[in-house]
């Protein structure tokens, strides 16, 4: 069995011309240029997931999410490149999906498409019939919801946090294992900057999650777990839900808006996720404008986590 493909790291950009239209110092972590096709943060979160042992052994990789999902393709491109097996368990939303089930085709992957209080059963059913058959399975968390992608970010994030000292961190959010690796580093940053300068406070990046989908409730609680799965305290996760424009896949004139002019500004982002947590960027820095303007720029991390199949699709349906 070949082994999962290993991705290099992404680039770091600063978004100068960007950031001095907005009054910020602007640095975008571009995991929207990991490996093509499918870039994003799922290539990095499967990629570490694909590497573990019992991953590893399986011939046949289950999981479950939106037909229209980063998560299913992604995982559908790795099973394909590696010569295994993608079963896709799909919620039935009830949409026109046609190019994202054209793409989980030809990457030869194969689906039931259930509604979302059949997803357990099904994955279970599925998971049996492959046994049965004597084959191998390895099922994963919808959206990689699991240790290993969390861990994953933490170490993309720690040594980067280190050397850039942002002030703040902004990242889309979802099921929360992204935001928890990042925050998992951002707390051992500054726990290091502590111990070195004596100096309490002030030295720890603050990584904000915006909602793409979950009130805060329920959001905080699952990102705080994978804070803790990458080894953080899972404590003051800070998650918005203000910017969530009604749910996922929605979205409003903010996003709009926010999305137009990282266009414009040419950075790539879309209203399904990229476009929420910068639209959240826009509202800081246009508040601090306002209430400190003589403050000096605010150093501001922009974790991109792709979304560029998402951008397309809404075109498509606009
Ligand atoms: C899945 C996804 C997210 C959310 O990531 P989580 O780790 O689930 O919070 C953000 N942006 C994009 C483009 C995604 O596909």
């Amino acid at each position: 069995m070949s082994t999962p493909p290993r991705i290099p790291e992404s680039p770091l950009e600063h978004f100068r011309a960007l950031g001095t239209h907005l009054g910020c110092e602007l640095f975008v972590k571009r995991d929207d240029l990991l490996p093509f096709p499918l870039p994003g943060n799922k290539s990095r979160k499967l990629t570490a997931e694909l590497g573990l042992g019992a991953a590893r052994r399986a011939e046949v990789l289950i999981t479950n999410g939106a037909a229209g999902s980063n998560h299913c393709r992604t995982l559908a491109l790795l099973a394909a490149r590696s010569g295994r097996r993608c079963h896709l368990v799909l919620h039935d939303e009830g949409a026109p999906y046609g190019p994202a089930l054209r793409m989980l085709a030809a990457l030869g992957a194969c689906w039931e498409i259930v509604a979302p209080e059949l997803f357990a059963e099904t994955l279970h059913t599925a998971e049996e019939g492959y046994a049965e058959r004597g084959l191998r399975t390895h099922v994963i968390a919808g959206g990689c919801h699991t240790p290993a992608g969390a861990q994953a970010y933490r170490r993309s994030a720690e040594a980067l946090l280190a050397e850039l000292r942002p002030d703040t961190v902004f990242v889309a959010s979802g099921t929360g294992a992204t935001q928890g690796g990042i925050a998992a580093a951002a707390e051992a940053v500054g726990a290091a900057a502590e111990a070195a300068t004596g100096e309490r406070g002030g030295v720890r990046p603050q990584v904000i999650g915006i909602s793409v989908a979950r009130t805060a409730e329920r959001g905080r609680a699952a990102v705080s777990e994978a804070a803790r799965w990458a080894g953080g305290s899972g404590d003051s996760i800070v998650f918005d839900d203000r910017f969530r424009a009604g749910g996922y896949g929605m979205s409003d004139a903010r996003t709009e808006e926010a999305v137009g002019l990282g266009w414009f500004h040419g950075l790539p982002l879309d209203a399904t996720y990229t476009g929420k947590a910068f639209a959240a960027l826009l509202d800081r820095c246009a508040q601090r404008r306002a209430e400190q303007p003589d403050a000096p720029a605010e150093r501001i991390l922009f974790w991109h986590t792709g979304g560029l199949m998402n951008y397309l699709a809404e075109q498509e349906q606009s």
